[in-house]
């Protein structure tokens, strides 16, 4: 059985008063019970703040990035040990917007996840295929490459510790959402391409979705086999629109 995962990811937002307010009303609204684990991934400046306000509640907090160094002369990384310090449990590595951005090879993403695991910290990997790729039929070729410079890297030990994240480029963002039936269809996809590696790890890895999660959606998409949660964007800034997408698992 895998326990659903719904994680925020703020990106670029945040200040400490609005975290508060978000954070406290995440808090007095989760529902009872332990069915869902809920994370929110913070900018690195506020996951002190987050470590204060959830420390007592079963939320989770984590990073959205982490450099491929262990430590020493790389101005403005953020390690994986100074994550484990904030008692980060999760951090993102992969994020279309930095593979985008700042040109992170599935390499890079995969030395990433390996330094965030020496911390015991789940790496959530995201993969995902550009508008262009898909139409061109060659999503489950890309994200397949995505997950198996991550795959190469770890034990099956270390591969049933991290979290994937498939998320088409083209939803992020845009309103536009895969449909449930083409969001299924990928993970089932990656949960073989773990399987191929190891049967245990792929019956435990989470497959999350993310693109233009919202309350709307959440529930057609969360009701698939292979979509084991969700990792949100614009709708993880409002405690409403993330706890409705809570309470539609
Ligand atoms: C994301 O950035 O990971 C994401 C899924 O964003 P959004 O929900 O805003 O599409």
């Amino acid at each position: 059985m895998r326990r659903t995962l719904i994680a925020g990811n703020w990106k670029m937002n945040g200040s400490f008063s609005a975290n508060q307010t978000l954070l406290t009303g995440i808090i007095a609204g989760l529902p009872v019970g332990d069915a869902v684990e809920t994370l929110v991934c913070a900018p690195a400046p506020y996951l002190a703040q987050c470590a204060d306000v959830l420390e007592k509640s079963s939320v989770a907090w984590g990073a959205q990035d982490v450099s491929d160094h262990a430590k020493g002369a790389f101005t403005g990384e953020v390690s994986a040990a100074m994550l484990a310090d904030c008692r980060c449990k999760y951090v993102i590595v992969g994020h279309s917007e930095r593979r985008a951005y700042h040109a992170e090879s599935n390499e890079l993403v995969a030395q990433k996840a390996v330094l965030a695991l020496s911390e015991n910290i789940m790496p959530v990997v995201c993969v995902g295929e550009t508008l262009e790729q898909r139409e061109s039929g060659a999503t489950n070729e890309v994200v397949a490459a995505q997950l198996q410079a991550v795959i190469d890297v770890l034990t099956d030990e270390q591969l049933a510790r991290i979290v994937v994240a498939y998320e088409p480029v083209w939803a992020i963002g845009t309103g536009k959402t895969a449909t449930p039936q083409m969001a299924q269809d990928v993970h089932a996809f990656l949960r073989s391409q773990l399987a191929i590696k190891s049967v245990a790890a792929a019956n435990v890895v989470r497959i999350l979705y993310g693109g233009s999660m919202k309350p709307e959606n959440a529930k057609e998409l969360l009701a698939m086999e292979d979509i084991d949660g969700g990792l949100i964007g614009g709708a993880a800034l409002s405690s409403v629109d993330f706890l409705a997408i809570i309470s539609a698992c």
